[in-house]
């Protein structure tokens, strides 16, 4: 079986851990010979090269200067023609790189390739020369017909090289080998367009340092207080006209830039893309959950439309869409415009519903399990997770907070044992009162909480 393997070097020199997981998974499969593929400066060459060693038959670099600046539609057209020349049975992606956080490029290329897409993979299960079967963390297990391309999800460790394992030289390929459309590649075939970035500051807050004493009083007081949550939209003063939504959850952010919304039901990708294509809307806003996400991905490849992923907010002139989102793993906003209309973009939805307190277990306190749930118990509070916790199966996927899992904004968040990754921290910070209870006090949570107890989780014991 032919499998290319879509790979990026991060900003570390490193693999991206989700191309990891991607090649690993590939690895597995008996039979597999591997082709590594990626699109970068020539001086990820000897990257390529060496990641060879570990079983990969070839390695090919996408490397041209009309590449630079791709976004994920140049990037996945120009990844699509090197996949046409390679003709695979299997493409594997990772679900999304650390400096992009989209998770849209893997989508785009399957739309583009025409072949069917699972996302969210944590293990493929069965392939036959005709099907895959993959178990998902969002679907279960799914099963489609090959040539078929796979987002992976879980971080698999990538094995090491055995001694003597030998490379093969990576090839390059450039702009004129793949027959490419130079007005479709780089900067030029990019819709989208970064207009400013800045520190990501958002959900700052003073810590006040108490004891484990004043935990209930203070966790009464604070849900007693109305919950001061999610910051309220007012009606847009600028109203961009024919804003439409998918579904109903991107009306938590529609009003903030427009008077003039339309909901559009789900429906499959190719309907929404003929409704956009016939209605030209100015703007199309999505949701966060992994079918818009999909479906707003495979939208904007088939109508070649920018899109922007994960914003935070929206800002107008009136006359155009300004979307806002975390970057580089949420540790920048930026701030994007995109050239086509409709401008189009997956807004980050905050699940309301539950009980006004959560209760987020991290890694901290993986031995004090009992102990975190009988203080949910206590106080009628629902559970939340760190991916940490997640990875390690100690808590359900559906439990994961911050940016691979939900936003959630509850009158109280109370975190035991959570360092305060800016991962987490993005799918938190609209919370009403932030409480943390860590041993370490430079621990980042801290720098996002209103109380800060110092304490370990087993401390917890004599107060539930
Ligand atoms: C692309 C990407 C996406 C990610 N998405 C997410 C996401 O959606 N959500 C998410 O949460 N993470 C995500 N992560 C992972 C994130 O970067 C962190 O690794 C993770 O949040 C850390 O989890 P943690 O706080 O439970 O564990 P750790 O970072 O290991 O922190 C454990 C904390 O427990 C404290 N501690 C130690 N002993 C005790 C004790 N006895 N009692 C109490 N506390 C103790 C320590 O001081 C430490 O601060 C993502 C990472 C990547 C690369």
């Amino acid at each position: 079986m032919r499998i290319v393997v879509c790979i990026r070097q991060g900003q570390d020199g490193e693999i991206n851990p989700f191309d990891a997981a991607a090649y690993e998974a590939a690895l597995r499969l008996e039979g597999a010979e591997i082709t590594l593929l990626s699109m970068g400066p020539l001086s990820a060459k000897d990257f390529l090269t060496s990641l060879t060693r570990l079983g990969a038959k070839q390695a090919i670099l996408l490397s041209d200067r009309r590449f630079a600046g791709a976004d994920t539609l140049a990037t996945a057209y120009t990844l699509s023609l090197a996949i046409q020349k390679l003709t695979p049975d299997l493409v594997v992606c990772g679900r999304q790189t650390l400096i992009g956080d989209t998770a849209q490029t893997g989508i785009m290329l399957a739309t583009r390739m025409c072949f069917p897409v699972i996302t969210n993979v944590m293990g493929i299960h069965t392939v036959t020369t005709e099907k895959i079967t993959c178990h998902t963390r969002t679907e279960g297990d799914v099963t489609v017909s090959l040539p078929a391309l796979l987002t992976l999800e879980r971080i698999y460790a990538l094995r090491l090289p055995r001694l003597r394992s030998k490379t093969i030289e990576c090839q390059v390929w450039n702009a004129d080998d793949l027959g490419a459309d130079p007005a479709r590649c780089g900067l030029a075939g990019s819709p989208t367009r970064v207009l400013s970035t800045r520190e990501n500051q958002s959900g700052r807050r003073r810590c006040k340092w108490i004891s484990l004493d004043q935990l209930d009083g203070i966790l009464k007081e604070s849900l007693s207080k109305e919950a001061q949550v999610t910051e309220k939209d007012t009606p847009a003063a600028l109203s961009l006209p024919r804003v439409w939504t998918v579904g109903d959850a991107p009306l938590e952010f529609a009003p903030s830039v427009s008077n003039d919304v339309t909901v559009l039901p789900f429906a499959s990708a190719e309907e929404l893309a003929e409704r956009i294509r016939a209605g030209a809307p100015s703007a199309v806003l999505w949701g966060s959950d992994p079918l818009s996400k999909r479906l707003a991905a495979q939208v904007a490849a088939q109508l070649d439309l920018g899109l922007c992923a994960d914003c935070n907010s929206l800002e107008t002139d009136g006359q155009e869409l300004f979307m806002i989102r975390p970057a580089l793993s949420g540790s920048v906003i930026a701030k994007i415009r995109s050239i086509p209309r409709p401008a189009m973009a997956t807004v980050r939805t905050t699940q309301t519903e539950g009980s006004p307190l959560v209760i987020a277990a991290g890694f901290g306190a993986k031995e004090q399990m009992p102990l975190i749930r009988a203080l949910a118990e206590k106080y009628g509070a629902d559970l939340a997770a760190t991916r940490k916790m997640v990875d390690h199966d100690l808590l359900p996927y559906d439990l994961q907070v911050g940016l691979t899992g939900k936003s959630i904004s509850p009158a109280v968040y109370l975190t035991v044992g959570v360092s305060g990754a800016v991962h987490h921290l993005v799918g938190m910070q609209r919370s009403g009162t932030v409480i943390a209870v860590n041993p370490d006090r430079t621990a980042p949570i801290f720098d996002y909480a209103d109380y800060g107890i110092l304490a370990k989780a087993e401390d917890l014991a004599p107060y539930v």
